[in-house]
This record gives structure tokens, sequence and C-alpha cells, in this order.
């Protein structure tokens, strides 16, 4: 597979072209950035850890009928992916209150929802990622209904099978934000990447934070903490 030119050069992530029209090769790098870009930092060995999780979640979710669209690991920082065109939602999923939740609803954080919490936010960085719900979704044209089901269905999907897995792992999945995408046939797929950057993972015994609220709340031992979750999931 050759690398071609540089299509996009994200927060986290930079997307190439290849020589193959349907796949694109997505390299993972070291830079932090929160609260909309406004906090900027560096995070060593991140975009490896994220790269090889993502795959490992990746692959792991496909098994469980969750098509991704992941297809090879080229290296410790860069990943085959399947070219699709971004549905522009942040899709979260939650299982505890944290973060934005506990501010808006005044729930500590900490605080258990009786059942799984899906939120979508409109992908876009001038707006501050806006929450929107299904009539917003769907007058904007964002995506179709049958689509939304779609994504709903993966998103709860993608939340049983990693709450189940990262409970035997001793980690807590608070919540985390995935996207979805359109292939080039129009089959709705996980895109993006699933990792401590998105995700908020709890130690569960401590609750001591394993994720990027490390570096956004500037706790430090940030890097441990990637480092940590890795040897938990990957054994090194
Ligand atoms: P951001 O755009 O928020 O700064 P990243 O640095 O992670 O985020 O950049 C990666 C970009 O690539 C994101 O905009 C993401 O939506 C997009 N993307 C992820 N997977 C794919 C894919 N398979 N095909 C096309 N675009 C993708
Ligand atoms: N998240 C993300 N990217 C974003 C916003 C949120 O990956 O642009 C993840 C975040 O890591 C957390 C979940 O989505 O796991 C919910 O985040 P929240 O809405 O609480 O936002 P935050 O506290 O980051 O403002």
């Amino acid at each position: 597979m050759e690398k071609r030119e540089q299509l996009y050069e994200g927060k986290a992530k930079k997307v190439f072209k290849t020589d193959d029209e349907e796949l694109y090769i997505v390299s993972y790098k070291d830079d932090a950035t929160a609260f909309n870009g406004l906090k900027k930092g560096t995070i060593v060995g991140k975009g490896v850890v994220n790269n090889r999780l993502s795959n490992h979640f990746m692959r792991l979710l496909e098994k469980v009928g969750v098509p991704t669209h992941y297809v090879e690991e080229l290296n410790d920082r860069e990943t085959l992916v399947k070219k699709v065109t971004i549905v522009p939602l942040e899709v979260i999923v939650r299982n505890i209150a944290a973060g934005s939740l506990s501010k808006r609803l005044g729930l500590p954080e900490g605080t258990p929802m009786k059942m799984p919490v899906i939120e979508y936010c409109y992908k876009d960085d001038d707006l501050g990622d806006p929450m929107v719900n299904e009539y917003h979704i769907f007058a904007m044209d964002i995506c179709t209904k049958e689509e939304l089901d779609i994504i709903a269905g993966y998103a709860l999907r993608v939340n049983a099978f990693l709450l189940d897995y990262l409970k035997d792992k001793q980690i807590e999945l608070v919540d985390f934000k995935i996207e979805f995408g359109r292939t080039t046939d129009g089959t709705i797929i996980l895109a993006d990447e699933i990792s401590p950057d998105t995700c908020r993972f709890w130690d569960s015994t401590t609750h001591e934070k394993l994720d990027k609220d490390r570096f956004r709340r500037d706790l430090g031992g940030v890097e441990d903490a990637y480092a940590e979750v890795m040897r938990r999931l990957l054994g090194e």
C-alpha cells in the first residue's frame, strides 16, 4: 500500500490518500488539545497508544457485529482504513455522569445513570460542536432517520460490549464519543477512533482517571495513565 498526498491534518490525526481509491491511512499524533483547541500540549507516546488501542477495540467490535473502518495496522502510529464520508455528528454514550453532562444537569461526577444516555453534537469547530436532537438532525439533513437508527443501535452495541470487556480489566467506562461514516456504497460504519482521548476510563476500585481528563484538568501523570490502559488491554 502506497501512501499518497495528505488530505487533512486534524488536532490528533493526519489523513492520507493511498493508491487505492477506497482506502485512507490515518496517522496518530502526540498532539493534545482540549476545550475546542484552546488548550494545547503534547502527550508523549499518545499516538502509539491511541492507534493500537483503537485498532484493538475495532477488531473486537467487528466480531460482535459492528462494522468499522479498520483494515490493517501498518505500524505503531499508522492504520489503513476504509474511506468514508463522516456523518458530522459526535455520538456520545454515557453510563456515569461526568464532564459537560454533570455541569448541565447538576449531577455530581460519578452519579450512575439508570440507563445509557445517547447525545448527539453537531461536528462544527466554529460553533463549538453544539448539542442537537433528532429533530435538528433530520431538519438539517445531517443524516436520515434510517441512518440514525443504525447509528444509535451500533452506539449502544459498542457501549454494551466495551462496558463488559473493560470491567474485566478493572476499568469503568464512564462515557465515550464515536463517529460514523458512509462508505462509497452508502453503508454506515464506525470510523475515527476509540481511545483514552475519546473515552472516560476510571479505575474500577480507586476511580482514578485513566484518560484525557488528566490533561484537560492538569492532574499530572497523563503519559502514565495512557500507558496503564495499554498495559491492561494489550498486556504491555
Ligand atoms: P479533528 O478533525 O477533530 O481535529 P482528528 O485530528 O482526529 O480530529 O482528525 C481526523 C479526522 O478524520 C476527523 O475529522 C475524522 O472525522 C476523520 N476521519 C476519521 N476516520 C475517517 C475515515 N475512515 N475516512 C474519512 N475521514 C475519517
Ligand atoms: N469527547 C470527545 N471529543 C469531543 C467532546 C467529547 O472525544 O470533542 C468525549 C469525551 O472524552 C468524553 C465524552 O465525549 O468521553 C463526553 O464528553 P463531555 O460532553 O462530557 O465533554 P467535555 O467534558 O469533554 O467537555
